[in-house]
C-alpha cells in the first residue's frame, strides 16, 4: 500500500482501531461475535486468533469505533474471560469488508505467557470480607487477576511449571480449580491461607516502620520495592542517600484514587490507566496541594503515581493509608532484586525493615511507567502488566534476537509475525545489569523454545549488548540507533508506505562516525535516507558532556564566537584543536545547552534532567511564540535565546519558544518531504509538550502522525526496531 496522497486523506473522524485481547478468548465463540458486532456497526477490518488470544482491527467513524470497543467488552460471549485488552488507534488502512482471518503462525508458543494483572474487584471484595475464607489473605487471586509472567518457569502454563509448585492446593482450593463454573477454574496461582504462600513479617510491623520514617523493603509481584512515607522529607532524603539516587524523581503509591486526586490533577484517561489491570505508574500533573515532601520529584513536571495492585499492597495501604514512595528495590540504576536472599544482601544497607514472603519470583518485572499523550496511553517503561505481550508486525520474521541498546535495555525475539519485547532490564553499566541482560535472553529463548539464527545489535561497538552479540558466534546485523528508534515506532503503528522519520535522542553512534541524535530520515521499506539533521557541533570532553550540559553550551558559544565565562573557556582548547571533542547532531545535547544558557541546569544528575527542567518551566503557558531552527541550524535560535536571557525574559517564555522552534522545524521538514506520514521516535519524544505540539501542528496540515503507544520512545523500545530492520537486511 502506498502513502496517502492529499486528496485521499480521510476525514478527521475516521480511524482504525486495533485491539489485542488476552485470556480465555479462543474456542468460546469470540470471532463470530466480533464479526456480528462489526457488521452491525458497519465497520470493516478483520479478526484472528493470535498468540496471546485474539486480535481485531476495525475501521470507520471514531464514534462507531468507541461504540465497538465498549460493546466488545459488555456483550462478549458468556464463557469468554478477557484478562487484558491493548487498544491502539491507527490511521485507516482502507479495508473494504470484514473477515475472519487464519491464525498467526507461532501462535500457540506465545499464547501461554501473559503479563501480571492487578487484583480484580471480586478478589478485592473477598479480601475485605470478614466472612470470606480469604479475608485479609495477601496472596488472593483468580483467573482474572494475579501474577503470571513473574511466576512462570516453563510452558505450557500450569501449576507444576510455576513458582507455585511448592504449594499444594488444599481440598477447597482444588475444588475451585477443577470447577468450570468457578472464577478460579484453572487459576494456576490459586491459594488460600490454609495452603498458599505466607508473609514472613506482619503488616502491622511494616506500617509502623513507615509511620516512624523508616525504609521498608517489600517483596512485590516482580521484585522488591523500597517504600517510605512520601510526606516525610527526612525519610525521602535518607532513601535518596542510601539508594544513591540524588535527584531523579521517585514514584509513589497512593492508597486510592480519591487520595491521589488530593495531590494530583488526574484526567479520566489517567485514572483509567491507573485502575487498569496493568496498574502502571502514571505520570500526572501535581495539583499543588500541600502534604507531600518537596524532595519526592523536584525537577519533573509530573508526579509518578500508582494504585495498589496486589492484595499485599492493598492490605499494607489499609494499615498505612498515606502516599508512600514506591521505587525499585535496587541501587541507582541496577536491576531490581527478586529473591529474599539477594534482597537481604543488596538492600541490607538501604532498608530498615523487610516485608518478605515465601512465593518465589521467577523473573524481575519493575513497575511500568506510562503517560497520557495525545489522549492515549504512552508506555515509557514497559515491564509489569505489559511484558511479554507480543507486538504484531507486518510480515513473517526470521528467528532474530535483538539485544537492544545500552541504557534502559530491553531485548526482543521475533517469533513468526510477533515480536516479544522483554521487560525493562536497566542500564548495562554494572555487572549485575549485564547478568540480568544475559538471564533475560536465556529466559526468553527457553520460555518460547526459541533458537536465534540471527542477532541484531546497535552500531555502537562498545555497548555491552553489542559486545555480547559479537561474541555469540551467530551472524550479526548492526542497526543504526536512530533508525532502530524510527523503525520501532513505524512497526508498532503498522505504518506502510514511505514516511518521514524523526529519530531524536541523546547520543547514538551514526553511520558516518559522528554522534547522531537529531536525525530526519526518508524511509521506504527498509531503505533509510538521512535527508536532514541538526547542525553539528562539538562535544568538548566527549562522554563528560552528557552529564555536564554547560559543555554543550560552551561549544555553541565557541562556534558562534560569543564571549564565554571562565568555566566555558576551560574547554576552549579542546574545541580549538578538535581534541576529545566529537561532532554531534544530537537534539538531546541541544536541550542541555539551552537549559544551561537559560540558567536552569548546568549539569544533569540523571539522564534527561536538563531537558526535563526546560519542559517543566513551560508550566501551563500557551503561546505560539517561537525561535527559529530553520533547516536544523541552531544559530538564530541560540542568538535569540541569549538575547532573551540578557533582557530578562521569563524562563517560562524562553522554554516555550525553544520547544516551539523544534516543533516548527519538524513541520518544515515534513512539508519539504512531500510525504504525508510522519513518525516521531527517540528519547526526546518523551517530552510531552514537544510531541503534542508537533503532532497538533502536523495534523492541522493534514499529516498522519505516528507516536509510540505500547513501546517506549526511549531506548527501551529499540530492540523492536532492531529486530524488524535486521530481518529486512537479510
Ligand atoms: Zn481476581
Ligand atoms: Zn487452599
Ligand atoms: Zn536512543
Amino acid at each position: 500500500m502506498s502513502a496517502l496522497s492529499p486528496h485521499e486523506i480521510p476525514g478527521p473522524q475516521m480511524a482504525r482501531v486495533r485491539a489485542a485481547l488476552c485470556g480465555a478468548v479462543q474456542g468460546v465463540g469470540f470471532r463470530p461475535f466480533v464479526y456480528r458486532l462489526a457488521s452491525e456497526l458497519e465497520l470493516n477490518g478483520w479478526v484472528l486468533n493470535s498468540s496471546a488470544g485474539l486480535v481485531v482491527e476495525v475501521e470507520g467513524p471514531e464514534a462507531a469505533l468507541e461504540q465497538f470497543l465498549s460493546r466488545l467488552d459488555c456483550e462478549k460471549p458468556p464463557a469468554a474471560v478477557v484478562l487484558t485488552r491493548e487498544v491502539s488507534w491507527l490511521a485507516p488502512a482502507g479495508f473494504t469488508r470484514f473477515e475472519i482471518l487464519a491464525s498467526d503462525a507461532g501462535a500457540e508458543k506465545t499464547a501461554a505467557v501473559l503479563p501480571d494483572l492487578a487484583t480484580c474487584g471480586d478478589c478485592l471484595g473477598e479480601l475485605l470480607d470478614p466472612a470470606d475464607r480469604r479475608y485479609l489473605y495477601p496472596f488472593t487471586n483468580c483467573t482474572n487477576c494475579g501474577p503470571r509472567y513473574t511466576i512462570i518457569l516453563d510452558i505450557p502454563y500450569d501449576r507444576p511449571r510455576t513458582t507455585m509448585r511448592e504449594f499444594e492446593m488444599c481440598a477447597a482450593c482444588r475444588r475451585e480449580y477443577a470447577d468450570p463454573r468457578d472464577r478460579r477454574f484453572h487459576a494456576q496461582p490459586n491459594a488460600c491461607p490454609a495452603c498458599g504462600p505466607r508473609l514472613e513479617a506482619t503488616l502491622r510491623e511494616a506500617a509502623e516502620a513507615l509511620a516512624a520514617g523508616r525504609i521498608l523493603a517489600l517483596k512485590g509481584i516482580g521484585g522488591f520495592q523500597l517504600l517510605a512515607d512520601a510526606r516525610d522529607a527526612e525519610a525521602v532524603q535518607r532513601l535518596r542517600e542510601r539508594k544513591h539516587r540524588e535527584e531523579k524523581p521517585f514514584a509513589m503509591m497512593m492508597p486510592s484514587l480519591d487520595e491521589a486526586r488530593r495531590y494530583c490533577a488526574i484526567s479520566d484517561a489517567e485514572a483509567a490507566a491507573m485502575a487498569s489491570p496493568a496498574a502502571p505508574i502514571v505520570l500526572v500533573r501535581p495539583s499543588g496541594a500541600p502534604g507531600l515532601a518537596p524532595n519526592v520529584a523536584k525537577h519533573s513536571p509530573y508526579l509518578g503515581v500508582m494504585l495498589p495492585y496486589s492484595p499485599l499492597h492493598h492490605l499494607l495501604m489499609r494499615e498505612f493509608p498515606h502516599p508512600v514512595i514506591a521505587t525499585s528495590g535496587n541501587l541507582s540504576d541496577e536491576p531490581i532484586a527478586i529473591s529474599n536472599q539477594e534482597a537481604r544482601t543488596r538492600l541490607g544497607a538501604v532498608a530498615d525493615v523487610f516485608l518478605t514472603h515465601d512465593r518465589p519470583i521467577a523473573r524481575p518485572a519493575d513497575d511500568s511507567v506510562v503517560g497520557i499523550s495525545r489522549g492515549r496511553e504512552s508506555v515509557l517503561r514497559r515491564a509489569r502488566g505489559y511484558a511479554p505481550l507480543p507486538v504484531r508486525v507486518g510480515r513473517e520474521l526470521p528467528a532474530v534476537l535483538a539485544v537492544g541498546g545500552h541504557l534502559k535495555n530491553t531485548v526482543a525475539i521475533g517469533v513468526g509475525r510477533q515480536v516479544i519485547v522483554s521487560q525493562h532490564i536497566g542500564d548495562l553499566d554494572t555487572l549485575e545489569a549485564r547478568g540480568a541482560f544475559e538471564r533475560a535472553i536465556d529466559d526468553l529463548c527457553r520460555l518460547y523454545e526459541f533458537k536465534p539464527e540471527l542477532i541484531a545489535c546497535d552500531l555502537h561497538p562498545d555497548y555491552a549488548s553489542t559486545v555480547w552479540a559479537r561474541r555469540s558466534g551467530l551472524p550479526v546485523v548492526a542497526v543504526q540507533h536512530h533508525q532502530a528508534h524510527v523503525a520501532s515506532c513505524a512497526a508498532e503503528n503498522d505504518v506502510s508506505g514511505p514516511y518521514l522519520g524523526f529519530g531524536w535522542d541523546g547520543t547514538g553512534f551514526g553511520s558516518d562516525g559522528t554522534i547522531w541524535g537529531g536525525e530526519v530520515f526518508l524511509v521506504d521499506g527498509a531503505r533509510f535516507e538521512r535527508v536532514a539533521h541538526l547542525r553539528t557541533f562539538r562535544l568538548p570532553g566527549g562522554e563528560a558532556a552528557i552529564r555536564e550540559g554547560w559543555r554543550s553550551a560552551a561549544s555553541l558559544l565557541w562556534t558562534l564566537g560569543i564571549e564565554m565565562d571562565a568555566r566555558a573557556r576551560r574547554v576552549a582548547p579542546l574545541l580549538d584543536k578538535g581534541l576529545n571533542a566529537p561532532l554531534t547532531s544530537s537534539v538531546g545535547r541541544l536541550f542541555d545547552a539551552a537549559s544551561a544558557l537559560a540558567g536552569l541546569a548546568q549539569e544533569s544528575r540523571f539522564e534527561g534532567q536538563a531537558a526535563m527542567l526546560l519542559e517543566r518551566e513551560i508550566g501551563s503557558l500557551e503561546t505560539g511564540e517561537s525561535y527559529t531552527l530553520a533547516g536544523g541550524d541552531w544559530e538564530p535560535l541560540i542568538r535569540a535565546l541569549l538575547h532573551d536571557v540578557r533582557r530578562g525574559a521569563p524562563a517560562q517564555l524562553v522554554a516555550a519558544r525553544f520547544h516551539n522552534a523544534l516543533a516548527g522545524w519538524i513541520v518544515e521538514e515534513a512539508l519539504r518531504s512531500g510525504l504525508r506520514q510522519v513518525v516521531l521516535s527517540g528519547g526526546v519524544f518523551q517530552n510531552r509538550y514537544l510531541t503534542e505540539r508537533a503532532a497538533a501542528l502536523l495534523e492541522a496540515r493534514g499529516f498522519a502522525v505516528y507516536t509510540h503507544q505500547r513501546i517506549p520512545p526511549n531506548d527501551g523500545g529499540i530492540a523492536l526496531g532492531q529486530a524488524v530492520l535486521a530481518a529486512s537486511a537479510r
